[in-house]
């Protein structure tokens, strides 16, 4: 039988955690074959809608599922991970600068990083949906120097899943006939996602970007503003929709992205396509063998290269503001 695999989730408690367990549990990220054991790291206040959750996943029965423990310390909660889920980040309270937020932040990543470096297994993954989530994922893998660093990802699926939506309600064509859309730079609203290479149906992404009134004054900012547009319909921030993506993020991570077909996810920059390397920024990626691959060679035209600059130039300043916090 086949050994499960260690899956820590931390904010498990929260929105996203919670919708994004039972999915775990029932096989959705690591497939249907694969048993799980879940590792549960909430702040102490919520360890008991944590206990409450743990109860719920019991309840579920899942064939899966071989332990659900629950941890209000770190390097308890991330021993042996095989995948680590860093949903949990510090929300923006009153009077909170942006600059006391992502120092906030960068304290407890950098902390995870090193506990990740001490205790979790070798082929340890990382995907960091904790906002800021691209700079949290800089700061913890420079935090885990024995962990090779592209295994520190953030999550930029969601916006990818909704510039394929969007792209589909425009275009009328269903989603499985849409491919090659990618999402550069940060999880953020300069993030800027990009058709000119993408396929729909039979047409190129490039000559639905023609209409550059749609792209420009719809596209782009429906996408990079859709989480507020949630919030203020729904009344609470997207929760099942980010589970969702976190899910694909992995999955496609282990078991490799379509033949034809790219994703987006945000990887620490090797230093292509402009972006410096030591920031963790978006790129259309492939998953090859377990790991992920930038895609390489794409043309970039002058339209995508100032949003990209954009958007890089925005997580060269995150990194800046906690410059403080990372290691010599
Ligand atoms: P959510 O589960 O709704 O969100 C968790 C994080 O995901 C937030 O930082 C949020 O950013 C981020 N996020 C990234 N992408 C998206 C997206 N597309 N839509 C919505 N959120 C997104 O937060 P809750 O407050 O419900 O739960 C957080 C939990 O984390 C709490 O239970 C808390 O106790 C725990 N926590 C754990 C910590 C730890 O384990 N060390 C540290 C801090 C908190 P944004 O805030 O920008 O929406």
């Amino acid at each position: 039988t086949t050994p499960p695999a260690v899956v820590t989730v931390t904010g498990a408690a929260g929105n996203i955690g919670y919708a994004a367990l039972f999915r775990i549990a029932a096989g959705a990220m690591l497939g249907h074959h694969q048993p799980v054991r879940l590792r549960l790291l909430e702040l102490p206040g919520s360890l008991p809608a944590a206990v409450g959750t743990a109860m719920e996943l019991d309840d579920g029965a899942f064939e899966l599922l071989t332990s659900v423990d629950i941890f209000d310390d770190a390097r308890a909660a991330f021993d042996g991970a095989d995948h680590a889920l860093l949903i949990g980040a510090r929300p923006r309270g009153k009077g909170m600068e942006r600059a006391d937020l992502l120092a906030a932040n960068a304290a407890i990543f950098a902390e995870q990083g090193a506990v990740l470096n001490d205790v979790a297994a070798d082929d340890l993954r990382v995907i960091v949906v904790g906002n800021p989530a691209n700079t949290n994922a800089a700061i913890a893998s420079a935090h885990a120097p024995d962990i090779p660093s592209d295994r520190f990802t953030a999550l930029t699926r969601l916006d990818h899943n909704r510039a394929i939506a969007q792209l589909s309600h425009h275009t009328a064509c269903p989603v499985r006939e849409i491919s090659r859309v990618s999402v550069w730079g940060n999880h953020s609203a300069s993030q800027y996602p990009d058709i000119f290479h993408a396929r729909v149906g039979d047409r190129s992404g490039a000559e639905i970007a023609e209409d550059r009134a749609w792209l420009v004054d719809d596209f782009i900012p429906t996408v990079a503003r859709r989480g507020t547009a949630i919030i203020d319909t729904r009344g609470a921030s997207s929760a099942a929709s980010a589970a969702n993506a976190a899910i694909d993020h992995v999955h496609d991570w282990v078991f490799g992205t379509p033949e034809g077909d790219w994703t987006s996810a945000a990887l620490p920059s090797p230093g292509v396509y402009g972006v410096p390397p030591g920031l963790v920024c978006s790129f259309p990626v492939r998953a090859v063998d377990g790991r992920w691959e930038i895609v390489e060679g794409l043309d970039i035209n002058d339209f995508s290269r100032a949003r990209i600059d954009t958007s890089v130039a925005e997580l060269a300043d995150e990194i800046a503001a906690v410059g403080d916090l990372l290691p010599a």
